[in-house]
């Protein structure tokens, strides 16, 4: 079915006070309206109903009585499932964006770009890892067979909405699991518009649930549910870590991505004049909105003013503005909480003796109003600073000089998070060897295209769990043996 961006707006927005549950939109018992907000503007674009204890006992309900039908539906009903869904995401793929930039200030061309179709990809890459996937495996007479592991809830966050979305929603289906999903209060729409994709798609009732509500009232709740069988959240460390400690005494299990700290080492030989555009850009991206965005720049001392020439470059080149400009770069902070949180690190830098390269306090000259940010990037800044230590979550860049190799790979590792990771140099066997060295679920070698099949996840505080491709889906999964099968 193809709709008109107004029409799907409008249709998600008139189930603000909804939940899905069981096949079918379903006012939520609970009375709590939560607002969202346009960052750009301070409008009020919508308000949700927080859900209860009550929705999600409903909705866990309908997941548990769709579980037994779903975990034995064959592979081709849930392969042509996905296939709807991917189909509908590209259909109505600018409804999407547009709401990103009204919820979150996505800059739209961000969005068309980035935001939807890596959403989209997230669902390819659950049918093509489904379609050759073996569910059961011999070693010897022994058969190793994997089931699905049952209810799984899903709890995301506001920075990359949608794709947070489906790179959890994709892999559960594929692997069996219906799911309840508790979307960010802050960016809900996309949800919304996601939960009548499925819908549309044709997905089995009770196969996908969405319950809107706050993190302590919905999303604690699912971690302690008894019905629930795996949580899986996206989102803060203190967020995590309680979704942890509230889902131990029924042992479901739990998988965690959380922040990040994420460095970039140029190594002595790096291209500069490629790889400090492409990083500053990389930690300025989704307005340094992202967990694994690069924003400790760890740079070889002699070329401390060439970098910091480069990117003081770059960042002039950057267009912050209205998020609905084709040529807007970097729209606001997604939220009034996060833009509070940037403006603080970016003043603790100053006091902690940080040297502002470019940017600083404040709304960028000629955006008073809206939650803008000016690019920042931050020289003669130490390991043991607060900038370098800290997930800003803005568009915020630490620059830190190292004397050798070996010193740079443990400014690297001086962190408690272990999520992303970035090497730039010329002699690829040195790259390798500094990438191999670095503690963090995934690093980068000069820049290389998205690989949405690539495992993503955290070492250390960083999380638990992967996400994506194969090792995504086979969080969803429970291993079995059975001894004397052959
Ligand atoms: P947040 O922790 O405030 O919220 C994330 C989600 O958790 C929301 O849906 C929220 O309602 C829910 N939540 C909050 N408290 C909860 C509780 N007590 N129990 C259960 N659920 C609860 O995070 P945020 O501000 O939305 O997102 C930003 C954070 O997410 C950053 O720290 C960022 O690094 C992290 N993040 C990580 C990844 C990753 O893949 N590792 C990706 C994106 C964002």
């Amino acid at each position: 079915m193809n709709v008109s961006t107004d029409q799907f707006l409008q249709q998600a927005m008139a189930h603000a006070g909804d939940a899905y549950i069981g096949g079918a939109w379903v006012p939520v018992a609970g009375s709590e309206r939560l607002p969202v907000i346009n960052p750009a503007t301070g409008a009020l674009v919508a308000e949700i109903v927080g859900g209860t204890g009550a929705d999600l006992d409903r909705a866990v309900a309908a997941a548990r009585g769709a579980f037994p039908a779903f975990a034995a539906s064959p592979v081709a009903d849930r392969l042509a499932l996905l296939e709807r869904i991917h189909a509908l995401i590209l259909q109505r793929a600018e409804p999407l964006a547009q709401a990103l930039t009204l919820e979150m200030g996505a800059a739209i061309s961000h969005a068309r770009a980035a935001h939807v179709p890596f959403a989209a990809a997230h669902v390819q890459v659950a049918i093509d890892v489904l379609r050759d996937y073996e569910f059961l495996t011999m070693r010897g007479t022994t058969a190793i067979v994997r089931e699905p592991i049952g209810v799984a809830a899903l709890i995301t966050p506001w920075n990359w909405p949608l794709y947070q979305i489906t790179a959890k929603v994709a892999p559960a289906l594929a692997a069996g699991c219906p799911v309840v999903l508790k979307p960010s209060e802050l960016s809900p729409l996309n949800a919304l518009m996601f939960a009548q994709i499925v819908h549309d798609a044709g997905a089995p009732a009770g196969v996908f649930n969405l319950v809107n509500g706050t993190g302590s009232e919905v999303g604690a709740g699912m971690a302690a549910h008894p019905d629930i069988d795996m949580i899986s959240i996206t989102g803060s460390n203190r967020a995590g870590a309680l979704v942890a400690q509230g889902a131990a005494s029924t042992v479901k299990r739990v998988t965690q991505e959380l922040g990040g700290k994420s460095p970039n080492v140029l190594l002595p030989d790096a291209d500069f004049e490629r790889a400090v555009p492409l990083g500053v850009m990389a930690a300025f991206r989704n307005v340094g909105q992202s967990c694994s965005a690069p924003t400790r720049m760890i740079v070889p001392r002699a070329r401390l003013a060439q970098v910091e020439a480069l990117a003081r470059q770059t960042v002039e080149a950057i267009v912050v503005g209205d998020p609905a400009q084709e040529a807007t770069t970097l729209g606001p902070i997604a939220n009034h909480a996060q833009f509070g949180r940037v403006q603080a690190m970016i003043a603790m830098g100053l006091e902690e003796g940080a040297r502002l390269v470019c940017g600083g306090p404040g709304c960028p000259e000629g955006l008073p109003n809206g939650l803008y940010a000016r690019p920042t990037v931050f020289s003669d800044v130490t390991s043991a600073m607060r900038i370098a230590q800290e997930e800003i979550f803005g568009p915020v860049l630490v620059i830190i000089a190292y004397d050798d190799v070996d010193q740079a790979v443990a400014i690297a590792n001086d962190t408690v998070f272990g999520l992303g990771g970035h090497v730039q140099g010329t002699d690829l066997a040195q790259a390798r060897s500094v990438a191999l060295r670095i503690r963090t679920g995934q690093v980068h070698i000069n820049h290389p295209a998205w690989d949405p099949h690539a495992p993503f996840g955290g070492y250390k505080r960083s999380g638990n769990g992967r996400e994506y491709g194969a090792f995504g889906f086979e969080e969803f999964l429970e291993v079995k043996a059975v001894l004397g099968f052959a």
